[in-house]
């Protein structure tokens, strides 16, 4: 993997794609700062080495054409501040404004360029708009993960115009080392935790870990479709008909290949989908009409505190209930305890998906687990076995 560290930026343009699709408020104030930080070492790289770094994002689903809300101009004075340098900005991504200011630059400097989905050619990944893109620069670096499964202009396509002179930031380079840790090189036992709403979204991950996994702990409201798969009755749980049969279909993959597959056996049901329901805990295959599981019940948190306290390399991804509700937010906040413990005695865990970080941070446990991806649709597609457009072309 060739990334910026092989490299001496002195004297060099480069033309960093990053992630800043922040969150404004609608004072086009930044409310959530961390994809901004996650970039600022890479370009400290570039220009501490006296290179120069132009920076290209989107920011937001712009339809089409410039919208003043989808402005990155509105970050650089966090921008500026936290890399001691005052960011120049291109109100364009293309054309004379950002290639005289290319031009002008010197060593140590920074440009941002206007949000590339102004222009619909940045997600069509057109070469032309690439191309525009590229003469700005002399080395392109790739920093962006989040939209490394994306085969956009200025995430893949743009990869071609630079045959020896491409790299991966930092934030790249973390991300596709922590996941191959996990799916490459994990120690035994390998225990992946999958939950949240649906198992539509997450079959291909769930085919391609029986490959590799020692236990594969199902929760949230993806295990009523396996445990009616299996017979059981889920009342008014959550449930995918249409997926009745794959789930079938995995549990005797599991079996086959020898995987521990573990399916809540008791959960926490509610009569109603808010915090106030009345509530039981029962049997996870036995659920009355009318009730609906929301979380795992006391049992299935003890099994799978076990499994995963005797795992050496644990991935995680989705909540094991509807944890946003403090009634059902206890096998989750469990499991992440439980995650936490593990890694204190020397196991490696990954945490990935939105909602799966959300829960890690919600129970300040973010420090006492291996990695955290920030990464969702792209570690996802990692996790499925994929190869992604962006790593791809930089490797390529
Ligand atoms: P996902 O985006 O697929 O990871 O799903 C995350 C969402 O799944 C969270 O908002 C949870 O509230 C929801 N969830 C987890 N368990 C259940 C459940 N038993 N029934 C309905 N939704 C659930």
């Amino acid at each position: 993997m060739k990334t910026i560290d092989d490299l001496n930026f002195k004297g060099l343009k480069a033309i960093v794609r990053v992630d800043f699709n922040v969150p404004l408020n609608d004072k086009f104030e930044i409310t959530d700062e961390t994809r901004i930080n996650a970039a600022i070492p890479t370009i400290k790289k570039i220009i501490g080495d006296g290179g120069m770094a132009i920076l290209m994002s989107h920011l937001g689903r712009p339809k089409i054409g410039p919208e003043e809300k989808f402005s990155l101009k509105h970050l650089v004075p966090a921008l500026s501040k936290k890399l001691g340098v005052d960011v120049k900005f291109a109100s364009d991504c293309i054309g004379e404004v950002p290639e005289k200011m290319a031009a002008e630059l010197k060593n140590g400097e920074v440009l941002l360029l206007e949000n590339l989905r102004f222009y619909k050619e940045e997600t069509k990944g057109d070469k032309d708009f690439a191309k525009k893109l590229s003469g700005l620069a002399d080395v392109y670096v790739n920093d962006a993960f989040g939209t490394a499964h994306r085969a956009h202009a200025s995430t893949t396509i743009i990869a071609q115009f630079f045959p020896n002179h491409k790299y991966f930031g930092y934030v790249m380079a973390n991300e596709l080392a922590n996941i191959n840790i996990v799916l490459k090189e994990s120690k035994r036992p390998f225990t992946a935790i999958l939950g949240g709403a649906k198992v539509s979204g997450k079959i291909e991950i769930i085919k391609n870990l029986l490959d590799k996994v020692d236990n594969l702990i199902v929760g949230g409201g993806m295990m009523f479709t396996f445990i009616k798969a299996m017979g059981g009755n889920v009342g008014d749980s959550l449930i995918e008909d249409d997926l009745i049969g794959t789930a079938k279909k995995a549990l005797e993959a599991a079996k086959a290949k020898g995987v521990n597959l573990l399916i809540p056996d008791d959960a926490i049901i509610a009569d109603e989908f808010n915090n106030d329901a009345n509530i039981l805990e029962c049997d996870a295959n036995d659920i009355p009409d009318g009730w609906m599981g929301l979380d795992i019940g006391e049992n299935s948190r003890e099994t799978f505190t076990e499994v995963i306290k005797n795992s050496a390399t644990i991935l995680w991804n989705g909540p094991m209930g509807v944890f946003e509700m403090e009634n059902y937010a206890q096998g989750t906040k469990v499991i992440a305890e439980a995650v936490a413990d593990a890694t204190d005695k020397g196991a490696f865990s990954l945490i990935g998906g939105g909602d799966s970080v959300a829960a890690i941070n919600k129970y300040n446990l973010a420090g006492r687990v291996s990695y955290v991806s920030t990464g969702g649709g792209a570690m996802l597609e990692l996790i499925e076995g994929k190869e992604l457009p962006g790593v791809k072309a930089v490797e390529g």
